[in-house]
């Protein structure tokens, strides 16, 4: 299963893509998750992506293609992946055309999350992320067992530096202009799965399932 999970910030993409993967036993792509990886490394993808990252604004096209290229390419995505927040630019959906071309492989499915504007704030505004494992929470709705621990892994649980203050906004501005567009991009395609984000956890993953005949 070649599967595409699309949304805006803060719509539930991680948190779905975690019950999707073990599902499918396929490996879950997020270009977030890379950047965020790379910038606690230390590494010279993390100090270029941060800058972006905390303005709220999207790492440059030929980065972020750039680390897909090198994942999708990998043997464990033989079977199947799971793209997480990419592609977020009709170039970057066009690149990935491109690349699945040369690596023989065609997309299944795009599934879009769609949450209220309301939603979201409330979302990113209560998020809390494992700094070791990427899990996430929420600190009204699924808060972790002890304060500040990750209940998977034992990590520390932090809000991320990009839900607060005024780059949530910038983010959602982002998403409109730059990542709607892809919407259409993927209905002409006739791949385009619409999902209402506005209900539980498991309400959300079993329409997904339904939707993928799954
Ligand atoms: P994304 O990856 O799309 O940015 P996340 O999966 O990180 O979004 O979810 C954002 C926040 O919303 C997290 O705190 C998560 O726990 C919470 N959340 C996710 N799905 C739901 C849902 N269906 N109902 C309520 N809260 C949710
Ligand atoms: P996310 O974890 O998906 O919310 O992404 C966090 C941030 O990482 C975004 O606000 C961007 O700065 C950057 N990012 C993630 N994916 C992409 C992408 N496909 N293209 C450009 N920037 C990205």
């Amino acid at each position: 299963m070649n599967l595409i999970l699309m949304g805006p910030p803060g719509a539930g993409k991680g948190t779905q893509a975690a019950l999707i993967v073990e599902k499918f036993n396929i490996p879950h792509i997020s270009t977030g998750d890379m950047f965020r990886q790379a910038m606690q490394q230390g590494t010279e993808l993390g100090l270029k992506a941060k800058e972006y990252m905390h303005a709220g604004q999207l790492v440059p096209d030929n980065v972020t293609i750039g680390i897909v290229r090198e994942r999708l390419s990998q043997p464990d995505c033989q079977p199947g992946f799971l793209l997480d927040g990419f592609p977020r630019t009709v170039v970057q959906a066009e690149a990935l055309q491109e690349l699945l071309k040369t690596l023989d492989k065609r997309l299944d499915a795009v599934i879009n999350i769609e949450v209220s504007r309301a939603s979201l704030l409330n979302r990113m505004g209560g998020r809390l992320v494992c700094r070791q494992c990427g899990a996430t929470y929420h600190a009204e709705y699924r808060p972790p067992k002890q304060p500040d621990v990750c209940d998977k892994c034992g990590g520390e649980v932090y809000q991320r530096a990009d839900d607060a203050g005024p780059t949530v906004e910038k983010r959602l501005s982002v998403y409109e202009e730059q990542t709607t567009p892809l919407i259409e991009y993927y209905e002409q395609q006739g791949l385009l799965k619409h999902i209402s984000g506005e209900q539980e956890v498991e309400l959300v993953f079993q329409d997904i399932l339904k939707s993928l005949g799954a």
